[in-house]
């Protein structure tokens, strides 16, 4: 029997806890732990323990399925090629879309931006970090010159004040929560701010429950008692900061006060007291954030505000302090860093920077040139553009993302999807977008790859390949090499391995420029940036001064704005959704997962006691949901966990989809969607 221990990065959030895949004569069958990473120690949440469980799934796509008389065939990769090849070759430039993924390596990521750019010269590539974080990267960009967590998971534990807003990061971040826990033995105060009691809230010292979209109130709020006090950082304002008096005149408006603030947002007024002295009095402390931040049209201007507090107190450039964007996927910050984007290259180089495009133009040696240097499509966009502006996007290739699930209004996306001349979905499993498409390419999953993945902390770090993909799979970056010969442009894709891609990201990336395959075996493995190979990586970004052209720190002065669409009598409550610990985003694996799928089996909707009591809605009745958009069918979760008033569901469920009920509204900086707030009224079904 051939028996071994392959190291590798989960393939599910953002922290990047490090396991050893358990190999049995070639075969993927297990999990154990690798003690050396110093993210995780060894330990995992449920979804890392069971990560194999989905690997040799019957259901994994073995083969290239054509569509034809309306059904899948099989095919041949030359036919799938041939075909793909053909119906690209006959679209102008920005016909073309791409969809690359937050799931798959840096190095797919990298290939499939230079494919849509250099091989399609097309200016709309995108990905899923528009629904999830595309506000931290705007906003954080604006206010410090670099869009990225500022600092490292592990100074968490040094934090003497640890806020959460906005993230239940127990749920979704487990292993980032353990250092919550540590930081909380060494004395620090936990505040948490969401409208569910969820098992987050159970570790903070203080729980301030409030209605979703008021975050910016709420931060205004606070700032203002912090100045009343005298509790902000003055030496750090004045010798690392600018536009202080501007956040000042709108932060000290009666609009802002403790009081007013209190309406707004439904937290009593001795809680945010209590928030403000603790904020206050114990540095350094550390904000962490995730969607509940990040998911609304004024997304950027949270963000905005976060940064702002966070000046305020002085909380940045040392360990235990920092702005700390929690990111959802794997490998969002990746896909990120590597450019696939509308606006920026590799390293967020700028596509309409002249000297960036011609650097990449120059690099890649594409003899009949790139797409132009001009932004192109969000995601977002893509969708309204298909339904508004029909014969305008023809044709989309989409790797390992699944819209029919994540993205908001799922109607909305049906139609924009179906008005597509060609689709291509390039993926592990059948998906509900894959149904929707012409040509499906089997891909290789995690563990069948090698490559790099970068977590939320900006540490890059290794998958390693354990098994052979099933059937005729390939990896993405086998696969979009082959695609662009078969154009024609041989010559610029000639990879034999993810290293050798490594190498070119390399040469055109800066902040990625001193890390090499060797460097990354290190358990450690590396922090961006690191511009030579000597560099030590940087885990804390802004020590002595910030990323933007001045060095300084520019704070914002943001008023808050209610979310796009309120309650009113026709849609009497707030709708808001997220994850949970057993599943992930569109459930293509953890619900191929044995273990996971066993234990939480389908969706619901969680409804305030006294809501259902006033509606006559029982625990576990099904119920249906409805809102501008459409509505779902839904067991209820009766519980005083949420608010009265807001209600929540999960979105990993197809069959009682969420994101058939959010709203595609969005942040106009960040094209954001508003999935944290909406308008929601419940039915009881009566039998007919
Ligand atoms: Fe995987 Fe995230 Fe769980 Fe770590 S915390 S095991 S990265 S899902």
């Amino acid at each position: 029997m051939d028996f071994k221990y392959v190291q590798t990065t989960c393939p599910y959030c953002g922290t990047g806890c490090s396991f050893n895949l358990v190999v049995r004569d070639g075969k993927v069958v297990g999990t154990q732990p690798y003690d050396r990473s110093p993210v995780n120690e060894g330990k995992v949440c449920p979804k890392g323990t069971y990560a194999h469980e989905f690997v040799n799934s019957p259901d994994r796509l073995t083969k290239p399925l054509i569509k034809k008389d309306g059904k899948f065939v099989e095919a041949t990769w030359d036919e799938a090629y041939d075909l793909i090849a053909q119906k690209f070759k006959s679209y102008k430039p920005d016909e073309f879309a791409a969809l690359a993924s937050a799931r798959v390596s840096n190095e797919e990521n990298y290939l499939m931006m230079k494919f849509a750019r250099g091989v399609m010269k097309s200016r709309h590539i995108d990905h899923c970090a528009r629904l999830c974080h595309s506000s931290t990267v705007a906003g954080l960009a604006a206010s410090f010159g670099s869009g990225a967590m500022t600092n490292s998971i592990l100074d968490i534990a040094e934090s003497k004040c640890v806020f959460v807003i906005g993230s239940n990061t127990f749920e979704q971040h487990p292993l980032i929560g353990r250092k919550i826990v540590q930081a909380k033995k060494n004395g620090a105060k936990v505040i948490y701010a969401d409208p569910r009691y969820t098992p987050t809230a159970r570790q903070a010292d203080l729980y301030m429950p409030f209605v979703s979209g008021s975050d910016v109130a709420i931060l205004n709020g606070l700032m203002q008692e912090i100045i009343k006090n005298g509790w902000e950082d003055r030496e750090f304002i004045e010798k690392r900061t600018k536009d202080f008096e501007k956040l000042k005149e709108v932060v000290m408006k009666e609009t802002y006060s403790l009081e007013n603030v209190s309406k707004i947002s439904g937290i009593p007024v001795e809680s945010l007291k209590t928030a403000a002295e603790w904020l206050g009095t114990n540095k350094p402390g550390a904000i962490l954030y995730s969607m509940g931040i990040t998911q609304h049209t004024v997304g950027v201007d949270n963000v905005r505000s976060v940064a702002n507090i966070q000046m305020l107190l002085g909380n940045l450039g040392k360990p235990g302090a920092g702005v700390n964007a929690l990111r959802g996927q794997n490998n969002v910050q990746g896909a990120c860093d590597m450019g696939a984007l509308p606006n920026v290259f590799t390293g967020y180089q700028k596509v309409i920077d002249e000297a960036a495009h011609k650097k990449f133009a120059d690099a890649w040696g594409f003899p009949d040139g790139i797409c132009e240097p001009k932004l192109g499509y969000e995601v977002t966009t893509m969708m309204n553009v298909l339904t508004d502006n029909p014969g305008e996007l023809k044709c989309m290739y989409i790797m390992g993302e699944n819209p029919m699930i994540s993205d908001p209004d799922i109607n909305h996306v049906r139609e924009a999807l179906e008005s597509l001349d060609f689709l291509v979905v390039q993926d592990i499993f059948m998906t509900e977008t894959g149904e929707l498409a012409d040509v499906i390419l089997p891909a290789a999953c995690y563990a069948e790859r090698d490559g790099t993945q970068t977590s939320t902390e900006r540490r890059v770090q290794r998958w390693r390949k354990a098994q052979n993909p099933p059937g005729e799979a390939k990896q993405d970056w086998q696969i979009i090499c082959e695609l662009a010969a078969r154009m024609g442009y041989a010559e610029q894709f000639p990879f034999q391995s993810a290293e050798e891609i490594f190498e070119e990201i390399r040469r055109v990336t800066p902040s990625y420029a001193g890390m090499t395959y060797e460097r990354l075996d290190r358990p450690e493995a590396l922090h961006w940036p690191c511009p030579t190979v000597e560099h030590p990586g940087t885990p804390i970004l802004h020590r002595e001064k910030f990323s933007s052209p001045d060095g300084l720190g520019a704070f914002a002065p943001i008023e808050w704005k209610p979310p796009a669409e309120v309650p009113d009598e026709e849609y009497p409550f707030v709708f808001t959704t997220g994850r949970i610990l057993w599943h992930w985003h569109t459930g293509t694996m953890t619900r191929r997962s044995a273990t996971l799928d066993t234990e939480v089996p389908t969706g619901w909707i969680e409804i305030n006691t006294e809501d259902a009591k006033a509606l006559g809605i029982k625990n576990g009745e099904i119920v249906r949901a409805v809102t501008r958009r459409g509505s779902v069918e839904v067991p209820a979760k009766v519980t005083d966990d949420i608010m009265k008033g807001v209600m929540f569901m999960p979105f990993h469920f197809h069959e009682c989809a969420a994101n058939i009920l959010t709203n595609n509204a969005l942040d106009p900086v960040a094209k954001i969607p508003e999935f944290k707030a909406c308008a929601v009224r419940v039915e009881k079904i009566t039998e007919a």
